[in-house]
């Protein structure tokens, strides 16, 4: 089945999107974490926020996928448990492993546009998996696409929640400030986890070989790029100490 109008509407949205939140988080990071000053609206319960912005993702996707046309077959399930490995635990999961600076919150500006990005997206991958992806039928599992894209993913799945964790463990209880990581990926990037959020996304791309997947990759990349920029130059210019050999966000390169 041909995607209809709407499905190529919000894919095109997408695209603008990108290229809008790419050029303004340039010169604007989004104003959440170590780029919050405070100045950009009411704010509410980080972990609240989290649970907003990601779980979108995950449900709207889930709820496509399965009132779509092949939710049951086997390349669209194991797509669906790739999105759900990540997206369960990024909405329900990581917002409670999170160690959270006393007094702080989220942007309720950020949590709502994230949240309907999220929308979007999930609305896009899990209609494409089930319905609009005619071409991942039981011979797709054999295809070098199919299993190139699996590898990426699983190792951007890896070094992301490696990265993660290595931050989640930086900060004793009850203490709040920033600290050098160590460690993983951190020996190479100031970003390993945007890294590896980005590969995550670039290999699940490959294994659906769909317009709506590279959609997100395209997203991350606008989003992420520019804020592991923005968080290397801070924190040069936090630590005198800071490795000099560590890149932003592709080692040995940039
Ligand atoms: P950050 O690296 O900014 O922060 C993650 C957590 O670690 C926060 O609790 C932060 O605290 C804490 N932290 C960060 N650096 C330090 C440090 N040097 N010392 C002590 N604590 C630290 O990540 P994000 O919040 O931007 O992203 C979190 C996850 O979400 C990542 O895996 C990312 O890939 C993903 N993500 C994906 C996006 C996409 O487009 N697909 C968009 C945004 C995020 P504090 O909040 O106090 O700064």
């Amino acid at each position: 089945m041909e995607p209809t109008t709407t499905w190529n509407g919000v894919l095109v949205g997408v695209y603008v999107l990108a290229a809008f939140s790419f050029v303004s988080l340039l010169f604007f990071p989004a104003p959440y974490g170590r780029h919050d000053k405070g100045k950009s609206g009411p704010q509410i319960n980080t972990r609240l926020a989290w649970v907003l912005m990601e779980s979108p993702a995950s449900l709207v996707f889930a709820y496509f996928y399965f009132t779509g046309e092949r939710p049951f077959e086997a390349v669209p399930v194991l797509l669906f448990l790739m999105w759900q490995l990540h997206y369960f635990h990024r909405s329900f999961v990581y917002p409670f492993q999170l160690v959270v600076r006393e007094g702080t919150g989220t942007t309720l500006a950020t949590a709502l546009m994230g949240a309907a990005y999220c929308t979007a997206n999930g609305y896009l991958n899990g209609s494409f998996t089930s319905t609009y992806g005619v071409h991942l039928n039981a011979e797709w599992v054999r295809d070098p696409r199919f299993i190139v894209g699996i590898a990426v993913f699983a190792y951007g799945y890896f070094l992301n929640k490696q990265s993660d964790a290595i931050l989640r463990n930086l900060r004793q209880p009850g203490e709040t400030g920033y600290k050098i990581p160590h460690g993983g990926g951190y020996r190479w990037v100031s970003s390993p986890n945007y890294l590896g959020e980005l590969l995550t996304w670039v290999g699940f791309a490959i294994a659906s070989w769909s317009p709506a997947g590279l959609s997100f990759a395209v997203m991350t990349a606008a989003n992420l790029g520019p804020r592991a920029l923005s968080n290397h130059k801070w924190y040069r210019k936090q630590f005198a100490d800071y490795p000099t050999d560590r890149k932003a966000i592709i080692p040995f390169v940039l």
